[in-house]
């Protein structure tokens, strides 16, 4: 099921594109580019450096541990990736860079991005992150996946560009899939129910009767009861800090 519009390009800028090979492999990236949907591609950072030896890192100003992303380096591979000026990009793409002290990326935003198709270039950061002036002057927005500092920006996008392609027209086997998903709207932005299948009795652990019973309505009330109960045990969504 693809639609009319032209493929959504989400390019991943980094040390390591083969990092991104296998998601091409998979669902849902390789539904949404097998039908027209998505354009995923791997920039390598390293290939435009106008540096000896393709040197992309420097020791920090100020001294401290550790290497940093160097600006020249991400300026040149933009502009050498997409033959363009930075500030033609800018206006054209939404170039994110990856922070753990970025806005936490959520179900909302992957929607709203999905929704939007903006071209969209995501910078993967590694040892110290990157010379803070390509936050400053380069990136459109400061992105995290979660409160906790991961070794490199790889893993985020991955997160990322799955969630996003996930909203997808044709991106899933199952489009029924999304209706009822954890953060839903059918589903109050709540969890998802709880599912269960066969053998109906494991060591003892049996299956709710209802689900077996066939009644439709009662099945539909009780999956909502259930996601409204778990969703009151453990909220979905990280509930905002109280440190009062
Ligand atoms: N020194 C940085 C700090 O304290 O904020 C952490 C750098 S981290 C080791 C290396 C790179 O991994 C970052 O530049 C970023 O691109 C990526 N990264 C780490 N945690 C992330 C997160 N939670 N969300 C998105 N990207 C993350």
């Amino acid at each position: 099921m693809s639609d009319q519009l032209p493929p959504w390009s989400i390019d991943v800028v980094t040390l390591f594109p083969h990092w991104l090979d296998w998601m091409r492999e998979v669902r849902p990236i390789r539904n949404a580019t097998e039908q027209g949907s998505l354009d995923l591609r791997a920039l390598d950072l390293r290939e435009h450096s106008p540096l000896k030896h393709r040197q992309v890192d420097d020791t920090p100003y100020g001294g401290g541990a550790g290497m940093v992303l160097r600006i020249d380096a991400v300026v040149a591979a933009l502009e050498g990736h997409y033959a363009q000026e930075l500030a033609e990009l800018r206006a054209e793409r939404r170039i994110v860079v990856l922070t753990p002290a970025g806005r936490i990326f959520d179900d909302a935003l992957a929607i709203e991005w999905a929704a939007e198709r903006r071209p969209t270039t995501i910078l993967c950061g590694r040892y110290e992150g990157f010379d803070y002036r390509v936050h400053e002057h380069v990136a459109t927005e400061e992105i995290s996946v979660g409160p906790y500092v991961l070794s490199g920006g790889e893993p985020a996008a991955m997160a990322m560009v799955d969630a996003l392609v996930r909203k997808l027209p044709g991106a899933l086997g199952n489009e029924g899939s999304l209706d009822d998903e954890t953060f839903s709207d059918a589903l109050a932005g709540g969890a998802e129910y709880p599912h269960y299948t066969r053998p109906a009795d494991f060591r003892g652990w049996g299956v709710p009767e209802i689900l077996a019973g066939g009644h439709h309505g009662e099945i539909a009330k009780w999956r909502l009861a259930q996601s409204a109960a778990r969703t009151e045990r453990q909220p979905p969504a990280a509930a905002p800090r109280d440190d009062s």
